[in-house]
């Protein structure tokens, strides 16, 4: 399982993508476009989470928006479609105790 509150909470103020490609975490209220709720911004180097959500959906936004940050610093030119198929496995990198041993 994963203990999406506990995760929530760690996110930081910014994000290391590339030796260059420090990604400030930022907030959001509501977007110009009403249905989304993340966003990067390459060019002010901020990924935008809109407020609210749940703890889930926040921390998978995150990791979301950290995959377009990654694949525009690293020029891997993901498309949208891409991105979501890979957010599918967010969850299992997550289990606890998965990719990394537990404590
Ligand atoms: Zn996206």
């Amino acid at each position: 399982m994963v203990d999406w509150k506990k995760l929530v909470k760690k996110i930081p103020n910014k994000v290391q993508l590339s030796k260059k490609g420090e990604y400030e975490i930022v907030w959001v209220d509501e977007f110009k476009q009403h249905d989304t709720i993340g966003e990067t911004r390459f060019d002010r180097k901020q990924i935008a989470i809109k407020k609210n959500l749940s703890p889930k959906l926040t921390t998978i936004t995150d990791l979301h928006e950290v995959i377009h940050g990654l694949s525009g610093e690293h020029d891997a030119q993901l498309t949208e479609n891409q991105v979501l198929a890979l957010e599918k496995g967010l969850y299992y990198l997550l289990k606890d105790g998965n990719l990394f041993k537990k404590d």
